[in-house]
């Protein structure tokens, strides 16, 4: 069958069915109809500017790979190239061909881990790099789940590190409980850019609320990161930008938590009414959507990031 064919088929009986039996029946009773709600999130993650791979230069010593959603960069340095998260052994090894068409001869040195989520440092053999450096704190994730794509670093450290690659300074920032407690950013003051791992994305919403997103702490970590001197920000998802799209996403973020504080406090805690989800959403949808409705990834997120913002309000988390 036709995609076009099978999306109007299931639009049609999607339609069909809450209109004769009313929504909450057709939730309950139908898969078909569950699964086609899910699938509204797709397109979040697929569409034109974001499927595919691109190799670009950003700065004079920075490149930056995407590979459909995924972004990493690429450091040049006297002493062979550093890459920040090989994220998937596809995306590394295409990365890798890359690199052997840009830079014959030019070995990885140093391959560094931001945090040691799985879709982050998976599949690093690849890159055949001489160091890998990770928060000593990531093993003990690691060790909890299966992680055989992971390749082992060779160093660990803690805090702020300024590391000195082949002559670049590399500043890798601690981000405290925030986005695990294993997370770093990056900043290179000589290139004036940042780089960020599941921190900040260019005027696209974020997903699923930021998995793994301890929100006090993820707040202090935007704010530290604003007061650097830095033009270029390369966040680890989607397209790349400038300091103000940092600034602008920590504000989306903000209004997002600060409208679901408001709204538990006018309608009250999760049980108290029957009609609460719809309280919260009508006090929460109209303000994000007048302010952050043209942003990529609106319609598909906003039910999960309201519910994760909510969550976190009441839990304060
Ligand atoms: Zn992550």
């Amino acid at each position: 069958m036709k995609p076009l064919v099978t999306l109007l088929l299931a639009a049609l009986t999607a339609l069909a069915i809450t209109a004769c039996s009313g929504l909450n029946a057709a939730l309950s009773g139908s898969p078909f109809v569950l699964k086609t709600v899910v699938g509204t999130v797709d397109p979040y993650f697929h569409g034109p500017g974001i499927d595919g791979t691109r190799f670009e230069k950003i700065t004079d010593r920075i490149y930056t790979y995407q590979w459909n959603w995924y972004r990493n960069i690429v450091i040049v340095t006297e002493v062979g190239l550093v890459v920040i998260d090989p994220m998937n052994g596809e995306m590394s090894s295409a990365l890798s061909k890359e690199l052997a068409k840009h830079f014959p001869g030019v070995k990885v040195d140093t391959l560094i881990y931001s945090h040691y989520h799985l879709d982050h440092t998976g599949g690093g053999a690849a890159l055949s790099p001489t160091h890998v450096i990770a928060h000593e704190k990531c093993p003990t994730y690691w060790n909890a789940v299966e992680h055989t794509t992971v390749l082992e670093p060779t160093r660990y450290i803690a805090g702020d590190t300024t590391l000195i690659i082949g002559g670049v300074e590399i500043r890798a920032l601690y981000m405290g409980l925030s986005h695990t407690d294993t997370l770093y950013a990056f900043h290179f003051p000589s290139e004036r850019l940042l780089f960020t791992a599941d921190l900040g994305l260019v005027r696209t919403m974020a997903p699923d609320g930021v998995p793994d997103r301890y929100a006090p702490g993820y707040l202090a970590a935007m704010n530290r990161l604003l007061t650097l001197d830095f033009d270029t920000f390369v966040p680890s998802h989607f397209g790349y930008g400038n300091k103000q799209d940092l600034a602008d996403w920590r504000d989306m973020m903000e209004s997002g938590r600060k409208l679901a504080h408001e709204a538990i406090r006018s309608a009250g805690s999760v049980g108290l009414r029957e009609d609460q989800m719809g309280k919260y959403f009508d006090a929460v949808y109209y303000p994000m959507r007048e302010k952050y409705g043209h942003w990529h990834g609106f319609d598909q997120m906003f039910v999960l990031n309201i519910v994760r913002d909510l969550i976190g309000e009441a839990l304060g988390h």
